[in-house]
């Protein structure tokens, strides 16, 4: 099966409870941004710009878990920001698998080497010697690491452990040189390589997550997937970029660029996702074959934003991750001040400017899922690919050259650190985490100062 039985019969229970009880609206995939803290400053990030003023901000635990509890979504996928910079990362995941959700961590992975020690800390006893040594033989964690682990983990606090419920959901959007590129930082890609690679060793479920840019060539996308596959990666999530207002705003104020040279239209995305059904067939594609052929221009969907509603320290954000008009204090208050009439692109005309170009996974994959636009043969459809045995790994991914020169230096902030607007940004003046103030934490070195060092930003007075 491409996603594990036991949770597909969880969202399939949930999509028939409502569907029989008739519910007009209802969340699928809860999108919990605990904080807007982040270490990168990614290009097309409308995240870090949009809520610049309030990144020392946090939601609560209590009220992260009061979230997921009222909209009652069966996933939620814990984002940011860099959510593995929330002090009670931890504890929120344990408190989600408790209420019974599958949980994505949805992460950039420069921490995520970090929390697999601290688990491993937590666990250890001898007979995990064997683990520690390949770890050590592949350049995963050093000798050092390895003493501490070993003395232990004594701070009473959780520990983000293996679970069939859980996926380390890491952002890669491309090879090395464009993924540098776009996270505008060297180093990130072998960081989240390596990540993965001691997730799968120590038996974590792990899946990508990748935006699809103007200048991403499909061609590296499907080398990308062969590359993961052949690590053993459980999924992949995959989604176009368009220019939202956020990060639009970015692009022309940080780097002086046109978001027409960057993000895609509807016909740009049809361009470039129109292998998207062949990729489903190789790899494990997250999301419905309904979906991918919407992306790839065979049909037509109505957004159903409200599926995968997002909450943050403002609120429920209205009426989508993307697009901000309002903020609620709760998720039905949301579903019933909205007008969602007036979102979405129905019959090829835009009913809010702003949605014209949009095709994205949180507006679109669940009307896959729910039977909007239903087509006779969808259920099958969608049931088949999920029964499908899953795509086996790529052979030709070992081949695959996924080390293809580090970016730094012809990065997209390479411009905005030579021009009048650079740092203007509300993440970089806030952290400056790029050039000549970084810690000596980057991606690789185990250092975990870096975000030490943002811990104690957001900890101390404002
Ligand atoms: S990792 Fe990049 S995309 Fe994710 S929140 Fe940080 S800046 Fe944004
Ligand atoms: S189409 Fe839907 S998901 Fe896309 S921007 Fe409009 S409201 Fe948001």
């Amino acid at each position: 099966m491409r996603f594990p039985l036991a949770l597909t019969v969880k969202i399939a229970r949930h999509i028939i409870k409502h569907k029989l009880r008739r519910t007009p609206r209802f969340a699928l995939v809860l999108q919990l941004e605990p904080l807007h803290t982040c270490n990168l400053t990614c290009t097309g990030c409308g995240r870090i710009r949009e809520y610049s003023t309030s990144l020392k901000d946090m939601m609560s635990l209590e009220d992260c878990l009061a979230s997921a509890e009222e909209c009652d979504a069966p996933m939620v996928s814990v984002c940011g920001g860099e959510p593995l910079i929330y002090p009670k990362i931890e504890e929120l995941t344990v408190g989600l698998l408790e209420q019974g959700r599958i949980v994505y961590i949805c992460t950039n992975g420069v921490f995520m080497r970090k929390k697999m020690r601290d688990y491993l800390a937590a666990t250890y006893s001898a007979s995990q010697e064997p683990t520690l040594t390949r770890l050590i033989q592949e350049k995963l964690i050093t000798d050092k690491e390895a003493e501490a682990i070993r003395k232990g983990k004594t701070d009473g606090r959780p520990v983000i452990s293996p679970s069939t419920w859980m996926y380390w959901n890491v952002h890669v959007d491309g090879l090395e040189y464009t993924h540098d590129l776009i996270v505008e930082r060297e180093g990130v890609f072998k960081e989240c390589v390596e990540a993965i690679k001691m997730a799968k060793i120590l038996g974590y479920q792990v899946a990508t997550n990748t935006t699809v840019y103007r200048e991403t060539d499909a061609r590296e996308i499907e080398e990308m997937f062969q590359f993961f596959s052949s690590m053993n990666v459980d999924g992949h999530t995959i989604s176009p970029g368009y220019d939202y207002d956020a990060a639009k705003k970015d692009m022309v104020q940080r780097l002086g660029r046109k978001p027409e040279e960057f993000f895609l239209t509807r016909a740009m995305t049809i361009e470039k996702f129109a292998r998207i059904q062949d990729w489903a067939e190789k790899f494990t594609i997250f999301g419905t074959p309904v979906y991918q052929e919407f992306l790839s221009g065979k049909r037509d969907l109505s957004c159903t934003a409200w599926a995968i509603p997002t909450r943050n320290i403002r609120g429920w954000k209205a009426p989508c991750y993307l697009m901000t008009d309002g903020h609620y204090a709760g998720y039905h208050e949301m579903l019933e001040k909205v007008d969602w009439s007036k979102y979405g692109v129905e019959k090829g005309v835009a009913r809010d400017s702003r949605c014209e170009n949009c095709m994205v996974h949180c507006g679109y994959d669940p009307s896959g899922a729910l039977g909007t636009n239903y087509q006779s043969g969808d259920n099958w459809k969608n049931f088949k690919y999920n029964f499908a045995p899953r795509p086996a790994p790529s052979v030709e991914g070992s081949k695959v050259k996924a080390y293809n020169g580090v970016s730094i230096g012809k990065g997209h902030m390479s411009g905005a650190r030579n021009s009048a607007t650079a740092g203007l940004n509300g993440a970089k003046s806030a952290f400056q985490h790029n050039g000549d103030h970084d810690h000596g934490g980057g991606c690789g070195s185990g250092d975990t100062s870096q975000r030490d060092d943002l811990l104690a930003k957001i900890r101390s007075p404002r």
